[in-house]
């Protein structure tokens, strides 16, 4: 089963996102459970927990159909202790958050080493903060995503990926979102059938399939191996209509969110529909 949806606001209260979700046929979701701009939350109330899961039940979503995104504020990899700290805190607020609405993901993007320290440091500076957050919080998966690398981003290659999942502790405990305008801008072609393959047993090999537990689903305005992160909508971007299609046929993205994050949210409910379209072509 494949669940697609889009990442919708949760703008005037959480309870809003099931429902937003709901009104544009999705059969996933995305949101911030907080502003994704600032450090600062409100703490969740009884009532804002309670009116979420009501709105869970009645439009029927499960928490394997919601990956929550973090702030993009968030380094993990941060060299400066103090402002690594502040991430980390950050970043296990979000995950008791996600835990209290009765969700079981939070998807981060992994961190930037700011041209203070190499990449091999920053990897295991994020690998020491996920440890932390793993022993603090039980149970939430901590879904690493691939990025575009746009300036001094990690996770822009697998390889990246892996070697910081090599250092958590309690691999069990951390998953992988692929993007897929990022990692085409990051230099890992899918507009063909024979790149798609090629790209997705590179995954295999790399990763896994059994670690990947969402999907972010772009166009790309971006060019091919260009490091910029731009999305565009379904078909209309550099990526193409086709690599769509391979993957709504592709079974190794069955159970879990695919939300798109597409430019143009008046237009998501026609997307979801030409993917599922797709999927039976
Ligand atoms: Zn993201
Ligand atoms: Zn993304």
């Amino acid at each position: 089963m494949k669940y697609i949806g889009a990442h919708v606001s949760a703008a005037g209260g959480l309870y809003h996102a099931p429902e937003n979700a709901h009104n544009i046929g999705a059969k996933a979701f995305a949101l911030f459970t907080k502003s994704q701009r600032q450090w600062k939350a409100k703490p969740l109330t009884e009532d804002d927990i309670l009116r979420f899961k009501e709105a869970m039940t009645t439009y029927g979503y499960e928490p394997h159909q919601v990956l929550p995104h973090d702030s993009y504020l968030i380094n993990l990899g941060n060299a400066d202790p103090e402002k690594r700290q502040k991430s980390l805190d950050s970043f296990i607020h979000e995950l008791e958050r996600v835990s209290m609405l009765g969700l079981d993901r939070l998807n981060f993007h992994p961190g930037a080493h700011l041209k203070v320290i190499e990449p091999a440091e920053c990897i295991t500076l994020i690998a020491e903060s996920l440890n932390e957050a793993i022993q603090r919080v039980p149970d939430i998966k901590l879904v690493i995503e691939t990025t575009a690398g746009q300036g001094s981003a990690l996770g822009r290659s697998f390889e990246e990926i892996a070697s910081i999942i090599d250092q958590v502790e309690k691999k069990d405990r951390v998953g992988v979102c692929i993007d897929t305008c990022h990692i085409f801008a990051a230099g890992y072609d899918i507009r063909t059938r024979e790149s798609y393959d090629r790209t997705m047993a590179d995954f295999e090999s790399t990763i896994g399939f059994d670690k990947l537990m969402g999907v972010h689903l772009n166009d790309a305005k971006s060019t091919f191996n260009s490091h910029v992160d731009r999305h565009h909508s379904i078909g209309k971007g550099n990526i193409g209509i086709d690599t769509f299609s391979f993957i709504m046929k592709d079974d190794r993205f069955d159970n879990m969110p695919i939300v798109l994050e597409t430019i143009d949210a008046e237009i998501w409910d026609e997307e979801i529909k030409l993917l599922y379209e797709l999927e039976n072509k």
